[in-house]
């Protein structure tokens, strides 16, 4: 017998169809003596629906209300599973964050899980009865709802499989598992049997959505079993128990796979892209000591949070540009904050431009192997793709390219790190 979390996306909840599906799964885990929560999103498309509901209501949203809005999704699945499977013949009970509860601090719209008291959580699941838990929403320290950014379902989950100590967290989505790149862009995207934590939280944060990054920090943290795998499945599908998606594994963990020969080293493990960042360029920013802290402390204070960064040597009068890049939905504040510091800054114009992708790649083997980013650099020139910025971390190269080219780029760059489904064969 195991404890188990099993997660849902929206895909996997869009409809009473879908959901019922999703209970077949569900009772199919539970039938085999496991102990079981399952943790749900809103139907796929929903929560843009409340989001946009909330946009014409009020422009400048409060985001405590917005939460109070944007959590309703997932309360309506949580309940239609529960009811689908009492259809069933399981016995099975909703839990709201408030009621579990999921305590989350921070400001709304983007809280962080603090705990999850389990205690009545673990009582239910220890007499059978199967927990059904909607994703995304916590409660704050004041007793409000909170939701926990975007593709905070994922987070939800792990957060509950660490409470409940769950021997796995099963993340069931639309894709069978964690690839190359993401499967819907490059066809010849290879899917891994396994990634390191250190990789999958790199990938997610430079844009690979398939879990969210704060997920993947939790499960690292809390050392829980994760597991990416499809919820589109037929009956005669291996069951979730023999891992037929991806692991999210320790670094000691993929050592054993390669040594076994079920994996492979590869210098690059993955291939992201993200195109929700834009780019600011101030351009005659006085040449001088303080300059730059003037345009990003005002940035940090208002919690917009600064990617790439670019500062060309100053050629003559003692003028420099300074270029870098924010979160595109922070991009009208962000110019509205500079504008407002122009004397202090001392720029001359204020340039955006939000049509950027910004294309990582990412693999442990970086650390070890030098070439990777030259790699890179050599294959885009070679399509002609333009890089305006770059940055690089320990296990992670990025450039900024025209949002036009990100397909291209992607596909380019998996060819060029050998990591095409027909190279394997070769
Ligand atoms: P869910 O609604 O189940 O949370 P998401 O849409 O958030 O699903 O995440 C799944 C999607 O992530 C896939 O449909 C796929 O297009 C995308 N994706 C991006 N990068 C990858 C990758 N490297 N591996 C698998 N899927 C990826
Ligand atoms: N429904 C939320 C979203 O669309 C949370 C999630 O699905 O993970 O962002
Ligand atoms: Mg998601």
């Amino acid at each position: 017998m195991a404890r188990i979390v099993m997660k849902f996306g929206g895909t996997s909840m869009a409809g009473t169809e879908r959901i019922r599906r999703v209970a077949n799964l569900v009772r199919k885990q539970a039938a085999g003596g496991n102990q079981v929560a399952v943790v749900v999103s809103a139907m796929a498309g929903e929560t843009d629906r409340l989001v946009n509901f909330c946009r014409e209501a009020n422009p400048l949203y409060d985001p405590a209300e917005y939460d109070v809005v944007v959590a309703s999704g997932e309360q309506v699945t949580s309940g239609l599973l529960a009811l689908t499977l009492q259809s069933l013949g399981c016995d099975a009970r909703s839990w709201l964050g408030w009621q579990l509860p999921v305590r989350t601090v921070e400001a709304h719209a983007k809280a962080r899980v603090e705990a999850i008291d389990a205690e009545a959580l673990t009582s239910a699941m220890e007499a059978g009865q199967i927990a059904v838990i909607p994703g995304f929403q916590g409660v704050s320290e004041d007793g409000r709802i909170t939701t926990m950014g975007r593709g905070g379902s994922d987070t939800s989950a792990v957060a509950v499989a660490a409470a409940v100590k769950a021997d796995r967290c099963d993340i069931y989505t639309d894709v069978d598992g964690v690839y190359t790149t993401d499967p819907r862009i490059v066809a010849k995207a290879r899917k891994l049997k396994a990634v390191t934590y250190e990789e999958m939280l790199e990938l997610a944060s430079v844009g690979a959505k398939v879990l969210q990054t704060r997920s993947v920090g939790l499960a690292m943290k809390e050392g829980v079993r994760v597991q990416v795998l499809s919820s589109f499945v037929g009956d005669d599908a291996i069951p979730a128990d023999e891992l037929p998606g991806t692991m999210i594994v320790s670094e000691e963990e993929m050592n054993i796979l390669v040594e076994k020969g079920e994996m492979e080293r590869q210098h690059v493990t993955g291939i992201a892209h993200d195109k929700n960042e834009a780019k600011i360029i101030l351009t005659r920013v006085p040449d001088k000591p303080g300059a730059v802290a003037h345009i990003f402390d005002p940035l940090a204070k208002a919690a917009i949070n600064v990617d790439m960064i670019i500062q060309n040597v100053g050629r003559d009068k003692g003028e420099t540009d300074v270029t870098f890049t924010v979160p595109q939905a922070d991009l009208a504040r962000a110019q509205a904050l500079l504008e407002d510091k122009r004397d202090d800054i001392g720029f001359n114009r204020l340039i955006t431009d939000s049509k950027i992708a910004k294309i990582s790649v990412v693999g442990v083997g970086m650390k070890s192997h030098a070439g990777v980013a030259s790699t890179m650099f050599k294959a885009l020139a070679d399509r002609g793709i333009n890089i305006q910025a770059i940055t690089t971390s320990e296990i992670k190269v990025s450039v900024l390219i025209d949002e036009d080219e990100t397909e291209l780029a992607v596909r380019v760059l998996h060819t060029a790190y050998g990591l095409d489904a027909d190279d394997e064969a070769a």
